[in-house]
């Protein structure tokens, strides 16, 4: 068991996806930060298994994303069964069309428990820790700093603490921030990482169900032997986890025997809610990732909502710690983060119910902060980027920019005539987490909104 010390810095409560990628951000900006977590160790299922184009840039820039492909595969087409045969193939994502803004189009298959193992042993390559088996049960803050309790008597002073505790959020509770929502669905569903002799691996694998039967799909993950098998079940049926119960439903609701499900790896129930934070800070505590919002798995929203939230306070608690910017900086985090969950979570309702589709937005790589009080732009007569986007992939002077922005800095990007498409003419300050700050023709007045976020000495392209 890690050595709790009594005073950090940074506190992350959770080492689930959204603690784990704060734990590396903060590790490689050389900030004091500790990781508790109360289970004995990591989660072991695969349920947040798909990686959209944009976390996949963020898992680029944080140092995993040789690990995340090497771990993952694509997603395979779905294909709908029908008395023992195969009636019609389902595509369950749009297709995207490789363009030069990003090397990443398509969502990444990789299951949660392999992307957290990756996540965590890069924390520790960082130099940073989990100290797992630690229960955070209170908090009480004052000017200063926060005193947080653990179970079994002890207690931790940090400057913030960052409540990445998952749905049921011990902090967000402690804290009194009411979380709004709604059920998407009654219908209770089962998730479960299976062995299962007798079906392919080259399709996703669709029972439709009917007749007061819900759906059965089983998935076979990427870089393992196993599938993800989630079953609907109409409301106020009990959800049985055992083998013998997840045997006589897939014997049910497929062509399959009962003993071709060989084992039962993790199994889980859970009902679809959507709901948001009230707030996503309380003084010195912030919210992230599950804690501050629930999604339904429908979109393949949350894992990728989590990390970003997580990705865009990062830096701005490495610049008020390091005393490089006022601690005003940090209020932009809810007003930048709260806004796009909640278009998330519209999203992911939307998909479950069949309103909307898989299709770009689900990939999150035109999400971004253009109404954000930290976005400048300067220019009368702005070009295709804006203070505020996400800067995307081009080449620059034989330079990749996504290239030029991995790492810890901002980036001063000036371009001319010759500038790629996607930028136009301008000089751009970019963000570490991979957003435009501020825009403008000349570097004018660009040293004072340097100074407002911390900016410190960027790197130049050219
Ligand atoms: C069936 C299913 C499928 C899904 N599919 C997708 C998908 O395809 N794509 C996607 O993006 N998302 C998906 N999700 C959602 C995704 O799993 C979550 O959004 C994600 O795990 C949230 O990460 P987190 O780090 O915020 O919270 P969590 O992963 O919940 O981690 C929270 C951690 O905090 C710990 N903890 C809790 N309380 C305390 C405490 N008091 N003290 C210390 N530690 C504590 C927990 O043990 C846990 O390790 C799916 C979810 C489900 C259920």
């Amino acid at each position: 068991m890690a050595q709790i010390r009594g005073h950090v810095d940074v506190l992350v409560v959770g080492a689930g996806p959204s603690g784990l990628t704060l734990g590396i951000d903060l590790a490689r900006r050389g900030v004091d930060a500790l990781v508790v977590e109360r289970a004995a160790g990591l989660f072991p299922g695969s349920r947040g298994k798909g990686i959209q184009p944009r976390t996949m840039e963020v898992f680029d820039d944080l140092g995993v994303i040789d690990a995340i492909l090497a771990a993952g595969g694509s997603y395979p087409l779905g294909a709908i069964w029908q008395d023992g045969r195969k009636v019609a193939e389902h595509a369950m994502f749009e297709p995207a069309d490789a363009d030069e803004t990003s090397p990443y189009t398509e969502p990444w298959m990789v299951p949660q428990w392999r992307t957290q193992q990756i996540l965590h042993a890069r924390l520790e390559e960082l130099g940073g820790t989990v100290a797992f088996g630690h229960e955070v049960t209170g908090l009480t803050q004052d000017a200063d700093g926060v005193t947080v309790d653990l179970a079994g008597g002890r207690q931790i002073r940090a400057g913030y603490v960052v409540a990445a505790d998952g749905g049921r959020s011990a902090v967000r509770r402690a804290l009194g921030i009411g979380m709004t929502g709604e059920t998407v669905d009654p219908q209770p569903m089962l998730v479960a990482d299976v062995r299962v002799a007798g079906l392919d691996r080259d399709n996703w694998h669709i029972f439709p169900g009917g007749d007061g039967t819900g759906f059965m799909v089983i998935c076979p993950l990427a870089g393992v032997a196993d599938f993800q098998l989630v079953a609907q079940f109409p409301e106020g049926h009990p959800v049985d986890l055992t083998l013998d119960g997840i045997r006589k439903l897939v014997a049910a609701r497929s062509h399959l025997a009962a003993d071709d499900v060989t084992e039962v790896r993790w199994a889980s129930d859970f009902r679809p809610r959507a709901a948001l934070a009230d707030r996503f800070r309380d003084g010195r505590v912030f919210l992230a990732g599950d804690a501050a919002h629930v999604h339904s798995p429908a979109g393949g929203q949350g894992l990728n909502t989590s990390v970003q939230d997580t990705y865009n306070l990062g830096w701005k608690l490495g610049a008020v710690l390091a005393g490089r910017a006022p601690a005003a900086l940090l209020d932009s985090y809810e007003e930048e983060r709260r806004a796009v969950a909640a278009d998330m979570l519209g999203l992911s309702t939307g998909i479950h119910r069949g309103e909307a589709t898989r299709g770009a937005a689900t990939r999150q790589l035109g999400l971004g902060y253009r109404t954000s009080s930290l976005s400048a732009e300067t220019r009368p007569a702005p070009g295709p980027l804006r203070a505020g986007d996400r800067a995307p992939d081009a080449a620059v002077a034989g330079v990749r920019l996504l290239d030029a922005y991995r790492g810890p800095h901002w980036t001063l990007l000036t371009t001319g005539p010759d500038a790629p498409p996607e930028y136009g003419t301008g000089v751009f300050l970019v963000r570490p987490d991979g957003y435009v700050g501020w825009a403008g023709d000349t570097e004018e007045g660009l040293a004072g909104y340097a100074a407002r976020v911390g900016a410190g000495s960027a790197h130049r392209v050219p």
